[in-house]
């Protein structure tokens, strides 16, 4: 197929990329595994970093402390052999005024012989430092080459701050400049601007067309500096517009979904509260009674509660849920409790149980564990009514159960739901109250964006008493003492917890699993009551053991990650984990929030395995730094970044092309503000002057947030 013509004979910014000159049927398919398909999307594929190349230097002129580009020829190539098995491609390059060589460990021989045919001309770019294995002279390790005896034409690569593209296999970089430099000449002046005027006035944003072209191919004079920082007038144009757009989304949604359903408006602190409070041993924190206070309000409103509530391990969140359970259930009305998983729901199940049972509340729990009779019995009680509070899995209560007239959901979320799931309860033809949970804190930019639709509340103080846990890492040669802290915490009449990654023994992995390190401690320890517990057993040996933990039968329990949440044993006041390296931060600090409950002051020791990958590094110098749950959020997501931090389940967060939640909070913050404002003086979007926003947003977030419907 030779056809490079444009579909339409107007160009359009919905057209396919394959008929922009220079890409063609193959090269889109390239462009196809970066997301790329539209002349709109490649358009927003910006350059993730940029040589400065406004600076072209003869080599005789060539420092080693800054970023050099010069043009060259190829005199000599070749590898050469370092000791056994390194080798190492060596590429000298010549201009009248000297010689550098370039140096490359990775590299397929026949390839690169091609590629350095002698006597070819290029452009060459680095960081050139003193050439160690000479001990004269310079080289670059890996540098950038352009052969410039391609049809790019040399403005484009040379004399300028060239932009450097996330590239992918087969489509280099300058292939890839071409395209962009055609796609921003021809399709760029399409863009329309969607921002409103006094929008853009008060934010001193420079307009759409200017800023794609300029963040693509920066003019004369551009800095170097805020390009890299993405701070460049038109860069934050960029990411304002994409912020924007989302913040006005959740705006609307949070205006017009939720607040409009009918809801049922509830009479709160009524006697069941009362009762309950008194069988309380303790009073609410101010935090647990300001954060009640916010869930009560919203229960006394006609239309239903749509709410967050985010605090620290510990902070107390299960005792305000149950709060707000009884609230619906002192309404005639039924409340579920929702988990991600099996052993969670048990053990929410088991917290809830024994205030259930001094109250009469009628409490089920409903997990596919269950015998299919019992299972069928509760959905039964369920659906009659009888069951006043049900506690399963997020699955199985949405799956399989009617409810008689449920009035409130509580769904604990632990960072794996996405905006998507979260609005599937509320179409069951009801619309009970929904407050959702989160295990530990979440970062502030993301509380705004993932959950930027709903009301906040942060549980932000501890129970009285508690005592920082004092944290330690080991290196897995010094184990063993370690162990012996375990062992004299013991002696003391205290409890531990032993966390291992895995039950048995893996081939690949050479992991100190969960059963051998019970042999080795039953071993080591003969003196002990040793248990070991993990997914995998039965709920009742598993619940078996536990409450043996509880009475205090057992000294040290070994575990799987089974006990990262729910688990409340005072007298436990160590947790030792192995493998550190192996856990996310999250769960590290999750896991060491089961200890540090009681009176007694409490330690967590982590033992980490050499080597250490920089991230695990950081994730432990982390816990060691900080016990505070916001703050280890912030650095969580700060270590893995973004997109890994949202991972693949967050199904319902918009992609961020532009914007970066660890970078670009204050104007995730001063968007949400501009949104918020602009829905609240036009809520749906009426006025003339806001109908391109209303149609970017109905075309661009309008599936994403589930806004089709309404918009
Ligand atoms: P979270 O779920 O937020 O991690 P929990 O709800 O499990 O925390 O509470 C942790 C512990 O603190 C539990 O033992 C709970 O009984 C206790 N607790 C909760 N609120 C209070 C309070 N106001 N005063 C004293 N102890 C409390
Ligand atoms: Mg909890």
């Amino acid at each position: 197929m030779t056809s490079q013509k444009p579909a339409t004979p107007k160009p359009s910014l919905a057209d396919s990329l394959q008929y922009v000159k220079g890409v063609g049927p193959k090269r889109a398919l390239l462009l196809e595994k970066l997301g790329l398909s539209t002349v709109e999307e490649g358009l927003a594929l910006l350059p993730h970093r940029f040589e400065d190349r406004s600076r072209v230097q003869p080599i005789g002129k060539v420092t080693d402390d800054e970023y050099v580009t010069f043009r060259a020829t190829v005199l000599n190539a070749g590898t050469l052999r370092l000791g056994r098995r390194r080798k190492v491609f060596e590429v000298i390059f010549e201009d009248d005024t000297g010689t550098l060589r370039g140096k490359w460990f990775q590299f397929k021989e026949s390839y690169m012989k091609e590629r350095f045919a002698l006597g070819r001309h290029c452009i060459v770019s680095g960081k050139p430092r003193p050439n160690t294995y000479l001990g004269a002279g310079l080289e670059i390790i890996h540098p950038d080459v352009e052969f410039t005896e391609a049809d790019a034409p040399a403005t484009l690569e040379m004399g300028r701050i060239v932009p450097v593209y996330p590239a992918t296999e087969g489509l280099h970089q300058k292939s890839l400049r071409t395209i962009m430099k055609h796609l921003v000449d021809l399709y760029a002046p399409l863009l329309e601007e969607f921002l409103p005027a006094d929008v853009m006035q008060r934010n001193d944003l420079v307009p759409r067309v200017n800023a794609y072209q300029d963040a693509h191919f920066p003019p004369p004079g551009s800095s170097a500096d805020l390009l890299h920082k993405f701070r460049t007038p038109q860069q934050l144009r960029l990411i304002f517009e994409e912020l924007f757009l989302i913040q006005v989304g959740l705006a609307f949604k949070r205006k017009h979904a939720y607040r409009e359903q009918p809801g049922r408006t509830l009479k709160t602190r009524g006697d069941l509260i009362r009762r309950f409070v008194k069988l309380l041993q303790f009073e609410y924190t101010g935090a647990q009674k300001r954060v009640l206070g916010e869930i009560m309000d919203d229960l006394e409103q006609a239309r239903p509660m749509h709410r967050l509530l985010h605090g620290d391990v510990g902070s107390g969140k299960t005792l305000v849920a149950l709060t707000t359970l009884l609230t619906a259930v002192d309404n005639n009305l039924q409340g579920a409790m929702m988990a991600p998983t099996e052993l969670l729901a048990e053990q929410h199940y088991l917290n809830l149980l024994p205030y259930c049972e001094h109250l009469g509340v009628k409490l089920d729990l409903i997990t596919s564990a269950l015998p299919s009779a019992e299972k069928k019995a509760v959905q039964q009680r369920i659906r009659d009514g009888e069951t006043q509070i049900a506690v399963g899995t997020h699955a199985l209560i949405q799956k399989d159960v009617g409810f008689q007239d449920l009035g409130l959901v509580v769904i604990d979320e632990q960072h794996r739901f996405g905006v998507l799931q979260r609005e599937a309860i509320g179409k069951k033809g009801l619309s009970p109250h929904v407050l959702i949970m989160t295990a530990t804190p979440i970062p502030r930019s993301l509380a705004l964006t993932l959950y930027g639709d709903m009301d906040v509340s942060i549980l932000d103080e501890m129970p009285p008493g508690r005592q920082p846990i004092a944290t330690h890492s080991y290196d897995a040669k010094k184990r063993d003492a370690a162990y012996q802290m375990v062992y004299e915490e013991i002696q003391r009449g205290r409890q531990a917890y032993v966390v291992c990654p895995l039950i048995e023994e893996s081939e690949t992995l050479d992991l100190k699993t969960a059963q051998e390190v019970h042999t080795d401690l039953v071993a080591r320890f003969p003196d002990l009551t040793i248990r070991l517990i993990h997914g995998k057993l039965k709920k009742e040996e598993r619940q078996a053991i536990m409450t043996e933990f509880n009475r205090g039968g057992v000294d040290i329990l070994v575990a799987t990650t089974v006990i990262e949440v729910g688990i409340d044993v005072p007298n436990a006041t160590l947790m030792l984990i192995e493998h550190a390296e192996r856990f996310g931060l999250a769960q590290l600090h999750q896991l060491r929030g089961r200890v540090g409950r009681g009176a007694h002051a409490s330690q967590c020791l982590l033992i980490a395995y050499p080597p250490l990958s920089d991230d695990a590094a950081a994730r432990i110098e982390a816990m060691l730094k900080s016990g505070d749950g916001f703050v280890i959020a912030e650095q969580d997501l700060k270590i893995r970044g973004p997109g890994d931090f949202l991972g693949t389940r967050q199904a319902g967060m918009p992609t961020l092309r532009f914007a970066d939640l660890v970078r670009d909070l204050k104007l995730i913050v001063s968007t949400r503000k501009e949104a918020f404002a602009l829905i609240d003086r036009d809520p749906w979007l009426k006025e003339p002057n806001h109908q391109p926003l209303r149609d970017t947003l109905h075309r661009t977030l309008g599936d994403r947030l589930d806004l089709l419907n309404i918009l």
